[in-house]
């Protein structure tokens, strides 16, 4: 059996690496990126599983692969997945669900107050010489806005709730019984942008989410905004955001998720208000354990026909029976 192995730190974790080499045969990816659409087409000729991490899997890639039984993911996105055409050729995928939740929110948590508090500009400037402590912005008993109350928006919320804030958020599958018990209200994108102090993304990007943060949307927020998107690139209109830190409309911002990774340069990035780290949001050690522990199993229960994946299945709908288990 021949596995195609793509996550960078998976592929770093040589005990694990160890493991999996005694019970098939690997490709590893030694880039340390994630791989195209054209890094993947001589890879898959003759692989039977694949353990993805961020990389682009076009159904031209799927059709070249006429082995390949099952796709499992190490993360919660799949954007980047051709659902539809490993539907259509039997190829169930897999995802990880809860298993980076706590350390993605301690990320959005951490670029919040660093943003707030100015935390890199003032570590860069002391270690140039300087003593230079401009004033900074509490959060306490601010307004968070989360966009998108799944997993992570939840963990946030509460992380929130420690700091006093108030928490207003927007899901279209609102779960009004957690949001309930622990005091999350309910609001539309208008409503948060009139409110909060700080808007969180945490919502997949689809047609719908799209720059769902958009130039109109930025021009109705509160003097002073903050804006954090540790979820992925082409939620935030990068141009307007731009222009609105420029301004001084937006006081800072924290990404983590870019339309092309590594970005491509743009001026946004350019100001030392608008903090990036490398979509790091599950680089932790407990996240990376609890990812490579699910998205293992994940895969060889989709290659034995186990059935124990079967709730971390995200392509169900497009699945015909031609290969998948
Ligand atoms: P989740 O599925 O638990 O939550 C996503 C939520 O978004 C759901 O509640 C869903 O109802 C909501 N949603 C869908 N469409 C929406 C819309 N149009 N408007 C508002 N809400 C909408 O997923 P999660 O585990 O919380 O992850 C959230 C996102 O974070 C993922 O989609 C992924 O893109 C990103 N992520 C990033 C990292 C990282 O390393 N930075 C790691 C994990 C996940």
């Amino acid at each position: 059996m021949k596995i195609l192995v793509t996550p960078t730190s998976l592929c770093r974790n040589e005990a694990l690496i160890k493991e999996l080499s005694a019970r098939a045969e690997l490709i590893l990816n030694t880039t340390g990126k994630p791989l195209t659409e054209e890094d993947l087409l001589p890879l898959v000729a003759d692989i039977d599983g694949y353990l993805a991490g961020l990389d682009t899997i076009t159904a031209r890639v799927l059709e070249n692969a006429p082995k390949l039984k099952a796709i499992s993911r190490y993360g919660v996105g799949y954007e980047r997945v051709d659902l539809e055409a490993a539907g259509r050729l039997g190829i169930p995928v897999t995802n990880t669900p809860g298993a980076n939740t706590q350390s993605v929110a301690d990320l959005a948590f951490g670029l919040m107050l660093a943003v707030a508090r100015k935390i890199p500009a003032m570590n860069a400037d002391i270690k140039a010489g300087g003593w230079s402590r401009g004033n900074g912005k509490e959060l306490y008993r601010k307004t968070l806005g989360i966009i998108g109350l799944g997993a992570i928006g939840k963990a946030l919320a509460l992380r929130a709730k420690g700091f006093s804030m108030s928490v207003i958020a927007y899901d279209p599958y609102w779960d009004a019984a957690w949001a309930d018990a622990n005091g999350v209200v309910a609001g539309t994108l208008t409503e948060i942008a009139a409110q909060a102090d700080v808007i969180s993304l945490h919502v997949p990007h689809t047609p719908e989410t799209h720059h769902i943060i958009s130039r109109e949307l930025i021009a109705s927020m509160k003097d002073g905004v903050i804006l954090i998107n540790t979820s992925r690139g082409g939620l935030i209109d990068e141009d307007a955001a731009a222009d609105f830190v420029e301004s001084g409309k937006i006081y800072g911002m924290g990404i983590d998720a870019f339309d092309t990774e590594p970005p491509a340069p743009h001026r946004l990035y350019g100001f030392d208000n608008v903090i990036m780290t490398p979509h790091a949001g599950a680089h932790t050690v407990e996240a990376v354990n609890n990812m490579a522990a699910m998205s293992v199993a994940n895969l060889f229960a989709l290659l034995e026909g186990t059935g124990a994946a079967d709730r971390c299945i995200v392509n169900r709908k497009y699945l015909s029976s031609e290969k998948g288990s």
